[in-house]
C-alpha cells in the first residue's frame, strides 16, 4: 500500500493539490515537475473540496496537498473531510497563513505537515517526500501496534483457557484424592469387619490345639490356626496401608524401653529362626541409650517386618539384628542393621521392592507368598516416625536393611543411662504355658459376641470369673453392684466415654484392651 523509497524513486508520486487559487496552483506543478527533480511527481488538481474528494474515490494518491481557504468549506473542515475520507494517505496543509498555532491544530487535525506557501518553494519536493516516508513509518507503526494487541489478546485469551484448564484439573485432582480417600476409608472400615472373625478364628483355634485330639485332627485345627493368622497379617498389612494412605496414620511418640523392645523381639522371631535352622542374633556394637522416645508399636513392627522377611529369605547361615547408636544431621539414631545370608535381591529390584505391592520378581509369591506390602509400611512408617529405610544386597549373597530412627532424645541425656555393647541374652523358646488356679474377677467390656464368648472361655480356662458388658452404659451399670480386679475393655465400644472419668476412683482401669478398633461409632454392631 506504501511506497517503498526505491519504489518511489522509479515511480511517480501521485499528488493532489487542492487550491482554488490557480495561480498557487500553477505555482505547485512548476516546483514539483522541475526536471532536476530526484523525484517524479504527476500532478492532479482540485479546485474545491468536493472535487477533491471525488478524485481521491478514483485515484489512489501518495499525498494531498491541501490550501485551508477552499470556497466550500471552513477552517479545518476541509483538512477533517479529506483525513476521515482517506486516512492513510499523507495530507500536507498548504497554507498562506503563517500562524504557528493553526500550524499544530493542522497536525493535531490529522496533517502529516503545515507549509506556508511563500516559504516552500524549493523545499516542497522534499517535504512531500519526507512526509510520505513519515507516514509510511507511522502506519508500520500503528500495524505493529495492532499486531502487538491482537497478539496481547491472544496470549490473554490462551492464558485464560490455560486457568481454565487449571482449575479444571484441580478440580479433577481434588475428585480423585477425594476418591481415593472414600476407597482407603472404605478398605480400613472393611478391614475391621473381617478382622472380627478372623481374631474369633484364631482364639478358638488356638484354644482347640490345646485339646486332646487325634494327631490328623490336630494337624487340620493347626492349619486353621496358622491360616488364621497369616490372614491377620495380611489383613493388618492392607488396614495400615489404607491407613497411611488416607494420611490417618498417627505415631505415637512415648518413652521406648530399647532393651525391653529387642529381648521381646528376639523372643518373638527365635522360633521362626530355630524352625529353618537359623542363628539369630541381636548384636549392639556400640553403648546404646536404655530409654529413646519413639513410637513403640511402630519401630516393633518395622522391626518384626523385617526380621520376618530375612528369615523368610534365608535357607541357610544366620540373621543378625545388628544395633548402634549413629548420630547424623537430625541428631542421635538408633540404627537396625537386618543382615541376612539369604536369596538376596538383584540390583535393578533394590528400589522397586519399596513400592506397594511390588515384589522382587514373580516367582517370589509362588516360593514364599506376602503381599509385597511389608516394605512399603516400612518405609512409610520410619518416615512418621522421622527415620527412614534402606537396603544393601548382593544376588544369592545376602541382604542388609537398614532402619534408622531419631532416638527423640538430646545427645548429652543420652549418656546418662547407657548399656554398653554385647549381645542380647538369648531367651528360651517362648512356650504356651497356661496360667492355674488364678483367683480373679474380670469384667469384660466387648461389644462382639464372638470375641465375649472367647475372652470368657480363655479366662474361665485359668480360673478368672468373668462378667459380660456389651457397652459403656451397662459397664457403669455392673459396676454399681459388683466389684472386680480388672476390666478389659474394647477401647472403642459404643456408650462407654463416661467409664474411665467414672472408675478413677474404685476400680483399676487397665490401658490394655481385648480387641481394638477403629470403626466409627455408627458402624459398630449393637445388641
Ligand atoms: P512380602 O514379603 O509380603 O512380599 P515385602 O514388602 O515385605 O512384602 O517385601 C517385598 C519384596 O522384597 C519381597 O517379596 C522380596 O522379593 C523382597 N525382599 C524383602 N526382604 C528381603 C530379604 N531379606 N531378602 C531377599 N528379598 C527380600
Amino acid at each position: 500500500m506504501f511506497k517503498t523509497k526505491e519504489k518511489m524513486a522509479e515511480d511517480f508520486i501521485k499528488t493532489l493539490v487542492v487550491d482554488d487559487d490557480p495561480a498557487a496552483l500553477a505555482l505547485v506543478e512548476r516546483r514539483l515537475c522541475r526536471h532536476d527533480n530526484p523525484t517524479q511527481f504527476k500532478i492532479t488538481t482540485a479546485e474545491n473540496l468536493a472535487t477533491a474528494l471525488k478524485k481521491i474515490s478514483e485515484v489512489n494518491f501518495d499525498v494531498i496537498l491541501l490550501d485551508l481557504g477552499l470556497p466550500d468549506c471552513v477552517g479545518f473542515g476541509g483538512l477533517q473531510a479529506v483525513c476521515r475520507r482517506c486516512p492513510e494517505i499523507p495530507v500536507i496543509v498548504f497554507t498562506a497563513l503563517s500562524d504557528e498555532n493553526a500550524g499544530i491544530e493542522a497536525i493535531q487535525k490529522g496533517a502529516e505537515d503545515y507549509l506556508v506557501k511563500g516559504d516552500m518553494s524549493d523545499s516542497l519536493p522534499r517535504c512531500i517526500r519526507h512526509a510520505i516516508e513519515r507516514n509510511r513509518m507511522e502506519q508500520q507503526l500503528k500495524s505493529a501496534k495492532e499486531l502487538a494487541q491482537q497478539s496481547h489478546e491472544e496470549a490473554e485469551y490462551i492464558n485464560e483457557q490455560l486457568q481454565i484448564s487449571i482449575e479444571r484439573a484441580n478440580l479433577m485432582t481434588r475428585e480423585a484424592l477425594r476418591a481415593n480417600k472414600a476407597k482407603s476409608e472404605f478398605l480400613a472400615n472393611m478391614s475391621h469387619e473381617i478382622r472380627t472373625p478372623i481374631n474369633a478364628i484364631i482364639g478358638f483355634s488356638e484354644i482347640l490345639t490345646q485339646e486332646p485330639m487325634p494327631t490328623e485332627h490336630k494337624s487340620y485345627v493347626n492349619t486353621i490356626f496358622e491360616s488364621g493368622q497369616s490372614l491377620l497379617t495380611l489383613i493388618n498389612d492392607i488396614l495400615d496401608f489404607s491407613k497411611i494412605e488416607a494420611g490417618k496414620m498417627d505415631i505415637d511418640i512415648e518413652e521406648c524401653s530399647l532393651p525391653q523392645l529387642l529381648i521381646n523381639l528376639h523372643k518373638m522371631m527365635m522360633p521362626a529362626a530355630r524352625k529353618k535352622e537359623l542363628v539369630f542374633e541381636i548384636l549392639h556394637d556400640t553403648d546404646l541409650p536404655r530409654v529413646i522416645r519413639t513410637d513403640t508399636g511402630r519401630l516393633r513392627q518395622c522391626l518384626i517386618n523385617l526380621v520376618n522377611n530375612a528369615i523368610k529369605f534365608t535357607e541357610t547361615g544366620h540373621v543378625y539384628l545388628r544395633v548402634s547408636l549413629i548420630e547424623n544431621a537430625d541428631g542421635p539414631m538408633i540404627k537396625f542393621d537386618i543382615e541376612d545370608t539369604g536369596i538376596g535381591i538383584a540390583p535393578e529390584n533394590l528400589e522397586h521392592i519399596f513400592g506397594s505391592f511390588n515384589q522382587a520378581d514373580g516367582s517370589t509369591t509362588r516360593r514364599f507368598g506376602g503381599t509385597g506390602l511389608g516394605l512399603a509400611i516400612c518405609r512409610k512408617l520410619s518416615e512418621l516416625m522421622g527415620g527412614k529405610v534402606a537396603v544393601k544386597s548382593t544376588k544369592n549373597v545376602g541382604s542388609t536393611f537398614s532402619l534408622i530412627v531419631p532416638t527423640g532424645i538430646k545427645r548429652e541425656d543420652l549418656k546418662v543411662d547407657s548399656i554398653s555393647g554385647g549381645k542380647t541374652p538369648e531367651t528360651k523358646n517362648k512356650t504356651y504355658s497356661p496360667l492355674k488356679s488364678l483367683n480373679g474377677r474380670v469384667l469384660v467390656a466387648e461389644d462382639n459376641p464372638s470375641n465375649q464368648m472367647l475372652m470368657r472361655l480363655m479366662l474361665e480356662r485359668i480360673g478368672i470369673r468373668v462378667s459380660l458388658a456389651a457397652d459403656g452404659i451397662e459397664v457403669l451399670e455392673i459396676l454399681q453392684n459388683e466389684n472386680f480386679d480388672l476390666i478389659l475393655m474394647d477401647i472403642q465400644m459404643p456408650r462407654m466415654k463416661r467409664i474411665r472419668h467414672h472408675q478413677k476412683h474404685q476400680t483399676k482401669v487397665p490401658r490394655n484392651t481385648c480387641h481394638r478398633s477403629n470403626r466409627p461409632r455408627h458402624q459398630r454392631r449393637r445388641r
